[in-house]
């Protein structure tokens, strides 16, 4: 499972990678290889395969034909999978967090049990240290003063950064977004990715979907754009958003920039 060859930096790989839901098919020869640090932006529109790509890195999906690693671990196709693969796939989901468009946040636990929760139970810690923990990464999104209120007493937006919080409290080493902000009211949207900039000033590797093209412009230091399960282009946000080099890329950028 683990690579010893495997010389290349990549966090995240894909080679030649398809994926299908009955004869549809969803990704498209993807390859595709996310460094270390690196933060990656996926666009396209609706139905393009953004979040099949990035459920694809964890898990939530599994391809059928190419090879994805992830943090040095293959992930099973889904004919391994069928064979007892079920290991290595628990090994990476360890590492991979994840953050969705709905917060899944459990609503009748306390925002601080939301977050110490896993580690408790997948990782044996103490509640005093998944609490200590916890804590320390509700200063980290600005909410301490939060700990003991429920879910529902929330906002949107400081319910997304608890749901970020959790995600952060197993120690992943990528995080996935998708779509984080497109349930938020407008103004709840910077708080949410004001998170998301600190995030990465710390390192953390990402893989963002998102429809903040000015964000996407700001934080990424690759952007992808995909339709009908394919990359497209790919390049810094300046080449994508100024120079798009694929006629595809220039029409969707003018549809969505367009007010
Ligand atoms: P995006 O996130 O870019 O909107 P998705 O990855 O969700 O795109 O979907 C890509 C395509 O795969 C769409 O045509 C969608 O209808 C289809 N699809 C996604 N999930 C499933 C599924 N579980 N079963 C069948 N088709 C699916
Ligand atoms: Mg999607």
């Amino acid at each position: 499972m683990r690579r010893p060859d495997d010389s290349s930096q990549a966090m995240v790989a894909f080679a030649n990678v398809n994926k299908f839901y009955g004869n549809f098919q969803a990704l498209c020869d993807v390859t595709l290889s996310v460094s270390a640090g690196e933060v990656v932006v996926l666009i396209g529109a609706s139905g393009s395969g953004k979040s099949t790509l990035i459920r694809c890195v964890n898990g939530l999906e599994t391809h059928q034909d190419g090879c994805v690693v992830v943090d040095g671990f293959t992930m099973p196709t889904t004919k391994d999978l069928e064979f007892g693969g079920e290991k290595a796939l628990h090994q990476i989901r360890r590492g991979v967090g994840m953050v969705f468009q709905q917060f899944n946040l459990f609503p009748h636990k306390t925002v601080i049990e939301n977050i110490a929760l896993a580690p408790m139970r997948v990782r044996r810690k103490s509640r005093q240290e998944a609490e200590t923990v916890a804590l320390r990464l509700l200063d980290r999104v600005g909410l301490r003063d939060q700990a003991q209120k429920y879910p529902g007493q929330l906002s949107g937006g400081q319910q997304q950064r608890v749901a970020i919080a959790r995600s952060l409290a197993m120690e992943p080493h990528v995080m996935l977004f998708d779509e984080p902000t497109s349930a938020l009211d407008p103004e709840l949207v910077g708080e949410v990715l004001d998170v998301m900039r600190e995030l990465r000033t710390d390192g953390m590797t990402m893989m963002i979907v998102t429809h903040e093209m000015a964000f996407a412009r700001e934080v990424a230091d690759r952007v992808i754009y995909m339709d009908r399960g394919a990359i497209v282009e790919a390049g810094q946000p300046g080449q994508i958003f100024d120079e798009p080099r694929n006629e595809r890329t220039r029409s969707f950028l003018s549809r969505v920039l367009k007010h």
